[in-house]
This record gives C-alpha cells, structure tokens and sequence, in this order.
C-alpha cells in the first residue's frame, strides 16, 4: 500500500463520514516529518552516514505512537504511510494515542552489535528533543528489538537526566515491559478471528483456518486459536508448511519447527496415524485452499490481482500489514469474501504497548491474566464495532474501521 493509496481513502471515507475538507486535510497530512543523517563511526574507524526518519502523523488523540523499522528499503515515503496506519489503528481500537513511525535506512546483519548500538544511540541523539513519554513513543518493528529500544531509551535518558522507561515500549519484561507484549499481535488476532467466526454459524472446533507465516504474529495466532478449539488446517512459512483436514496440533507443529525442522518437512503421521492425507503446502498455495478462514500473517502484498481469484476462503483475517492490494481486494469482495482489515486485526500489539506504557508513566499495573482479558475483551468489542458500522452502513469492514477511526480523530481535533 502506498500513501497515496491511503490519502485516497481517507478523502474518499472522509467525505462520505462528513468530515469537511479541512478535517480531511488536517488528518491526512502528517504534522511532524523529520529526516536526519546519522554518521556513525565504523569498526574500521572510518565514519558511515545513514538517514534516519520519523513521521509523527497526528497527535490529536494523545502521544504519537509507532515503531521504528531498520531496513535498507527504509524511506520517508513508507514511513510516512506507516505513521498514518498508526493514527487510524490506534483510533479503531480507541487507546488514547496518535500514530508516528521512524526506522533508518540499514541493513543491520551488515553491522556489528557495537556498530548497531551507535547507530541507535547517535539516532537518540537527533530526535531526543522530539520524543518523550507524553510525544512520542517508539517501539520494536522490523529488524528492531528490546535491545536495541533498551539503548535508545539509555542514551534518551542521558540527555533528559532522569529515569524515563515510558519513552519506548517493548522492553523486555527485566527492563519494564510487560509479559502480554510478544505475543499481544497474535493474542489479538485470535480474540479477532473468535469474534467474527460467529458470524459462520459453526462450532470453533467444525471452523478451518489456514495461516501463512509462522513467526511472531502467526505462531501467536495459530496458539491462541489452537486453545480457542479452532481446526487450524494448513500453517505455512516462508519454505512452505502442511496441511491435514483434520486439524494440526499446534505444540507439536511447533517443537518441531523450533527443532530446526521446517514446517513442510513434518510428517504429520506422527499425530494421525500412518496417512494418506498427510500434505505439503507451498507458502502461496497456502493462500488458495478451501477454508473458512484465511490469515496471512507474513508480509504484504501476498494476495493480488494474479492470485486473488483463486481465493477460496469464507473469511480473509489481515494480520500482516496490507496483505491484500487494491486490485486484488476488489476481486476478494466481488466474490463475497470478508476481509477483517489490518487496522483491527494486528492492532493487539500496540493494544499492549498501551498497557506497558501505562504502567510505566501512569503506574496503572495489571497481571499478566488481567492484561490477556482486558487485551481479548477490547479487541472483541472493536471488532463488534467495525462489523456493527459495515453491517448499518452496507460498506466493507476496512471502511468501517476507517469510518469509526476518522470520526474519532476529528472528534479530538475539535477539541
Ligand atoms: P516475523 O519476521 O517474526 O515473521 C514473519 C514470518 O513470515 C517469517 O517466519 C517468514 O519466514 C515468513 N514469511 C515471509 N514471507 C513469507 C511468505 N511469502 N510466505 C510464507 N511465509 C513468509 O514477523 P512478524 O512480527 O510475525 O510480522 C508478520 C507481519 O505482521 C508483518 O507484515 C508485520 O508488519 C505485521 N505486524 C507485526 C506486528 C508485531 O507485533 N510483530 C504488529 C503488527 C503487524
């Protein structure tokens, strides 16, 4: 998806919510953009410079919130399209946040740990003035982790003089994180998937699901869904992955995974019995098989105009960010498929990015059962929300949400 794609969309469900062109206007141009060059010294003493950026896209509802991404294919374009996916998933959820993104522009396998820890604390350096508990609050995204937000938030700390564990969120739990955090995208996903499944009229245990990408968001996913009493039928990586119409076993799936055996390498008569059903899935053939649901939870533009009519699923739950183009999602709802947007259903991850920083600046503190029920009970009500609104106004979920998120942000911009 680009920014335009989604400028398009947001003047187009603007004007059909009511907004006026200013609100359009204020929303969908970012209020902050900031691009710096970050020269770092290398291992071999010479200096490298690299371009770092962050968007702080709209602050109307609360602090900017968002993750910062290290990649070579990082640019302002795509960060900019990120901060404002951030401002209308903050809002659908309704968590009292704007929505920011940063990354530099690096391929960080290319640098060493202390090459990489420079980086970070030199990128702390340049937009320290611009970040803080109550501005902006970064995150681990692609290629970032709690180390890395641990230095950031160290070298933050030294230029503001004071203990600051609310400027970052996603720390480990030892540095104030909290225990939902890594899971909390996948936890959110299945809570989702539970809701909308009601609207198949079947038993969780009669509904099939098929979910491509087995790393942090679809492990989570297929877990929770597995304990939910789902048939997850097919799971596949990047290498492939299996399928049984019976059901996998999620735990031995995984053991088997994380013994360094791929998906598409079990056999699957291990669970069943000697079978001839036992089979192998492609990682985009995965996206065609005749099941109730379908989440990709891999990357984006999975699902196109070359492969979107060969989509067989009752039900597309997006847990990757934009896995579905524009071309491809107007074959999807031609052929009457229901597309749970991302917005709402990887939003669980920053659902408990609140509930860290909350207890870090506000010390509102929740076990780790009362941050998993709130987390299931608010992504469920969401999701009744978005469904709710596509129901009422006759429009897809995705301009439901967008619907529900405009209104709420113009709503804080009155104020
Ligand atoms: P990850 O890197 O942990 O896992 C992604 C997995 O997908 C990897 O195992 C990779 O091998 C696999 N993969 C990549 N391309 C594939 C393909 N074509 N077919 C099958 N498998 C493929 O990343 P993640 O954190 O699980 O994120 C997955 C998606 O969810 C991304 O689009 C990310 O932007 C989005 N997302 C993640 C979070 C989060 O909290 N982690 C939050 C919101 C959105």
């Amino acid at each position: 998806m680009s920014y335009q794609e989604i400028e398009g969309l947001i003047a187009r469900i603007g004007k059909k919510s009511g907004l006026s062109q200013n609100e359009i206007d204020l929303i969908s141009k970012p209020e902050r953009e900031i691009v710096v060059n970050i020269p770092v010294k290398m291992d071999s003493g010479k200096t490298k410079i690299f371009q770092g950026f962050r968007v702080q896209h709209n602050s109307a509802r609360g602090p900017y919130k968002g993750g910062l991404r290290y990649h070579p294919d990082v640019g302002l374009e795509e960060v900019r399209m990120l901060a404002e996916l951030m401002s209308l998933k903050t809002a659908v959820i309704n968590i009292p946040f704007g929505g920011g993104k940063g990354g530099i522009c690096v391929d960080p396998k290319a640098l060493s740990q202390n090459e990489l820890k420079r980086l970070t604390e030199a990128f702390a350096e340049k937009i320290a003035d611009f970040v803080g508990e109550e501005k902006d609050i970064p995150a681990p995204d692609m290629n970032t982790n709690p180390q890395i937000m641990k230095w950031f938030r160290k070298r933050y700390e030294k230029i503001v003089g004071k203990n600051t564990p609310g400027v970052i969120t996603g720390k480990s739990y030892r540095d104030g994180g909290i225990r939902v955090r890594d899971e909390a995208t996948g936890l959110g996903g299945a809570a989702v998937t539970w809701e909308i499944a009601k609207t198949l009229n079947k038993k969780p245990s009669e509904i099939t699901i098929a979910i491509q990408g087995f790393g942090n968001v679809g492990n989570h996913l297929a877990h929770h869904l597995y304990h939910m009493g789902f048939r997850i039928v097919a799971i596949a990586d990047i290498d492939g992955g299996t399928m049984h119409e019976d059901g996998l076993d999620y735990h031995k799936t995984y053991k088997d995974y994380t013994q360094g055996k791929k998906v598409c390498k079990i056999c699957y008569c291990n669970i069943h019995g000697p079978s001839k059903d036992c089979l192998n899935v492609g990682a985009q053939d995965i996206l065609e098989l005749k099941v109730d649901i379908l989440s990709p939870a891999a990357a984006g533009d999975q699902i196109t105009k070359k492969n979107a009519h060969k989509v067989k699923a009752k039900i597309i739950v997006e847990m990757a960010n934009h896995p579905i183009d524009a071309d491809a999602e107007k074959i999807l709802s031609q052929k009457g498929i229901l597309i749970v947007p991302d917005i709402l259903a990887n939003a669980g991850g920053v659902l408990a990015s609140y509930y860290e920083w909350q207890e870090n600046v506000q010390g509102v503190k929740m076990n780790y059962e009362e941050s998993i029920n709130s987390l299931i009970g608010k992504m469920k009500k969401a999701t009744r929300e978005v469904l709710n609104l596509s129901r009422k106004q006759k429009v897809s979920m995705r301009e439901a949400a967008y619907i529900i998120a405009l209104k709420r942000i113009a709503k804080a911009l009155k104020k």
